[in-house]
This record gives structure tokens, sequence and C-alpha cells, in this order.
């Protein structure tokens, strides 16, 4: 799948973001939301001078609220977005330096000890912030895995659980060379969402997607 979306789409340069501070805010923000309205979000963020450790430390919660209203769930992730400030501040001394030299599996634990941060956004900032290799899941992927016939639901169980999802991706690339994973999980979580987005949403539109062989083929 890997291989068919990289020739249809070319590599997807992820994360749009221009520093890793900003890729956290940004996994921050887009969750429940579409990308365009983080942008909207980023640039309020920018414009105030808060894309920065020290720009989001200062700036009062109610002025924060106000800038990200555009992404929704601002009463949420504004106090979300304070708390991994006052982590970094408090127990970091203030450096994503620090933070990203813990090993993963404690660091993916402190991370989802915060408030407003689930496995998909913990991944997200593990991987396309911090440089962490680790695996990214979402919706798209499980409906891709779904529906061509990846995933073995449990007789009386609706739905795998996001750990097992991310498990699919790692077991794909486990034959491949372990300094290869950082950039197969970066690049194949892009792809499966750019799929996602031009076919593969709540209807799938099979017809001239990159997959639709592979679909055949599992049948
Ligand atoms: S749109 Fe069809 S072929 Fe494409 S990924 Fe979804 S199920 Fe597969």
């Amino acid at each position: 799948m890997h291989d068919a979306l990289l020739r249809a789409y070319g590599p997807q340069h992820w994360w749009p973001a221009k520093t890793p501070f900003e890729v956290i805010l940004g996994a921050y923000l887009t969750q429940n939301t579409a990308w365009k309205a983080v942008e909207r979000s980023l640039a309020n963020l920018r414009a105030a001078g808060a894309l920065t450790v020290e720009g989001l430390r200062k700036i009062p919660l109610a002025k924060l609220r106000r800038l990200i209203q555009p992404s929704g769930f601002y009463a949420r992730k504004a106090p979300a977005l304070k708390a991994f400030v006052r982590m970094l501040d408090e127990e970091f001394g203030g450096s994503l330096e620090k933070l990203a030299a813990m090993p993963t599996p404690e660091l993916r634990k402190r991370l989802l000890d915060l408030p407003g941060v689930g496995p998909e956004t913990a991944d997200a900032i593990l991987l396309y912030a911090l440089g962490h290799a680790v695996p990214v899941a979402d919706e798209y992927l499980r409906r891709v895995a779904e529906r061509h016939g990846l995933l073995e639901n449990a007789p009386g169980r609706a739905r795998i659980s996001y750990d097992e999802l991310a498990d699919l991706t790692r077991r794909a690339f486990a034959g491949d060379a372990k300094e290869n994973h950082d950039s197969l999980y970066n690049e194949f979580h892009a792809l499966t969402v750019a799929v996602g987005k031009a076919h593969c949403g709540r209807t799938a539109h099979c017809e001239n997607c990159p997959l639709a062989g592979d679909l055949k083929s599992s049948f």
C-alpha cells in the first residue's frame, strides 16, 4: 500500500510545519477538526507571536482560547496546550530536546498522561515533532484496513483498539531496516491521509483509487 500510494501521490513532506513546536500545536489543534481550520488558528497564533514555547507560555489563557477558536473545542484545547508547556517547563526546563531524549515508551506514557492527549496525538507528536519512530494510526487507516479485509475483529467486538491498528503498520514494516522505520511511518501515515481524503472517506470511491487493485485481489 505504501509503495502504490507513493507512486500515485509522491512524497508528502509531512508534517506541514516549520518547527517541532508548531507540529505539537498542530497535533493538538487538528483533533476532530479539518486541517484548513487548524491553519487559521496557527495563523492567529503566529500573528500573536505564540507559535513558540515562550510565546505560548506568556499568552493568557483567555486570549489563547480566542486565537484557536477556528479549530474548535477551544475550551478544552487551550488548557491542554498550557498543560503541555507547564509539563515542559517543570520537568524538562522548557526544552523540547530534553523531552525528546526520553526513551520512547516512557515518553509516550508521559504524553498520554497529559490532558487532551490520546494515542493518535501522542504518536503524531512522537513521530513528527520529537523524532521517535512510532507508527500513527487514524480513522483513515482504519477505514482502508477494514475495507481491505486487514482487520480481524473478534466476535462481539465492534472495533479493534488504536494500539492494535497502529501495530498493523509496525508489523507491515517489520522487515524493513530499522533506521528506515522513522521515514516509512512518516510517509505512510501522510499517504493514508491523502488516499482517505481523495477516495476513502465515509463512503469509498474506489474508482481510480491507487489501492483499487489491492482491493480486488483481497477477495
Ligand atoms: S477507496 Fe476503495 S480502493 Fe481506495 S482505499 Fe478505500 S476501499 Fe480501498
